[in-house]
């Protein structure tokens, strides 16, 4: 018998009505003969409201209370979706993450799942139910309930196809598939029939939340079969291959992200092992550095700029700030106000004039540009992040990508 995994996004469940929906869709695929398991995520805004509720008690709550809480959210989305199955008269039983088997790390509010403790679901399925499984959360070795990140319930449904060797895991969501950049931004954005795992990776890295970063490399290093497609209507979607199934495109797609922040440490000498100390004692507190640039050497000082994420930027400051004495920088300065759009695509490699391209569309626009960075198949440039929408739309258009 075929397994079918399918994931249902926040805006997918987000009231009684979207929640029957998804359901008929479910029993659909139950009855042309597959078995089914289904991750979902909280209904609508749920898992902001909450990030809210906490904010308002102590907003330096510890990362364990706070997936406590957040877990909740998938919590209230798999009783009702398994409710809205009992109503059509099909056998069904919701499980939450621990009850699914899904243990993870301890690494709480950004945990990665170790392995699926599949007994339970397989003993469901058995008795030809339909399994609802809580996504974005898991358990840890302490029994504690941890969460994958936003946007973590991707996540969840590509591990439960790997470790369920499923058929296929289909995505649904509230656009019609992946797009060459977010069409809620450019609106004659064009969806794509087909994407490699690779560019979906970085698009999925640098800012396309239209699937969690993790279930792609977890789709690619698994070789799961993965769709995203509406759970409001019946359009073919977008299927994520392996590179060579996939025609080779300059540019697949332009994306920006908006949780960065650039810091500039000014006038740090210029001498051997300067950015391993900086880059090291950021790195032991977990800080994860993006884009880094360096100035030429002047009267034996230099200038390091780097980004982090927005969430880290504190207590990246913090670092810097206690180790001044090692650093010796005169002055650190930052910013918020910064945005990482980029193109990504797996015909760059062998394509010259692709970054002055993308460079040109900008200029067009009298968007400066802050920093750049560029790997095989991606560009990213730093901008202010009041030109961010439009650097994506400009950047979009020189690339005929409508
Ligand atoms: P879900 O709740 O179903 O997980 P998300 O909000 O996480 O949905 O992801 C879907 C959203 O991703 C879309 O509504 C769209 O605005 C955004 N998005 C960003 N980049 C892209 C892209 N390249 N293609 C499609 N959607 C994108
Ligand atoms: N509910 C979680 C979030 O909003 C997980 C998800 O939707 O994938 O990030
Ligand atoms: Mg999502």
């Amino acid at each position: 018998m075929g397994l079918t995994v399918q994931k249902y996004g926040g805006t997918s469940v987000r009231d009684a009505e979207r929640v029957m929906n998804v359901a008929e869709r479910i029993v659909e695929a139950y009855k042309s003969g597959n078995n089914v398991v289904v991750a979902v995520s909280a209904q609508g805004d749920t898992t902001d409201d909450l990030i809210e509720k906490a904010k308002e008690i102590n907003p330096k709550a510890s990362k364990r209370e706070m997936d406590m809480l957040l877990s909740t959210g998938e919590q209230i989305s798999i009783a009702l979706l398994a409710m809205a199955i009992e109503k059509l008269g099909y056998p069904v039983i919701s499980l939450t993450g621990w009850q699914a088997g899904m243990k993870t790390d301890s690494n709480y509010g950004a945990s990665r799942i170790h392995r699926i403790e599949t007994e339970r679901i397989n003993n469901e399925l058995d008795k030809r139910r339909i399994v609802i499984v809580a996504g974005f959360q898991g358990i840890n070795k302490y029994d504690d309930i941890t969460t994958l990140g936003r946007g973590g319930s991707d996540t969840s449904a590509v591990a439960l196809a790997a470790a369920l060797h499923a058929d296929v895991c289909e995505i649904y969501t509230d656009v019609d598939g992946v797009y060459t950049t977010d069409p809620r931004i450019v609106p004659n954005a064009k969806k794509l029939n087909e994407i490699s795992y690779d560019e979906m990776l970085e698009l999925a890295s640098l800012g396309a939340n239209v699937l969690h970063n993790r279930s792609v490399e977890m789709a690619k290093k698994y070789n799961v079969k993965l769709a995203v497609k509406s759970s409001l209507n019946r359009v073919e979607g977008t299927y994520v291959k392996e590179v060579n199934q996939v025609e080779k495109m300059l540019v697949r797609g332009v994306t920006r992200d908006n949780d960065t922040a650039r810091i500039a440490l000014c006038d740090v000498d210029d001498t051997p092992g300067k950015a391993f100390s900086i880059f090291s004692m950021l790195a032991k507190s977990n800080i994860s550095v993006d884009l880094i640039i360096q100035s030429i050497g002047k009267e034996n000082k230099k200038d390091i700029s780097f980004t982090v994420s927005e969430s880290n930027l504190e207590a990246a400051l913090k670092v810097l700030e206690e180790n001044n004495s090692i650093i010796n920088a005169r002055e650190t300065k930052w910013s918020k106000d910064v945005s990482k759009v980029s193109i990504v695509g797996a015909g760059m490699v062998n394509n010259s004039g692709v970054a002055a391209t993308m460079f040109e569309a900008l200029y067009n626009e009298h968007i400066n540009i802050h920093m750049i960075a560029t790997s095989e198949i991606k560009i990213s440039v730093l901008v202010d992040r009041k030109d961010a929408e439009r650097a994506v739309s400009a950047i979009h258009d020189k690339f005929n990508l409508a």
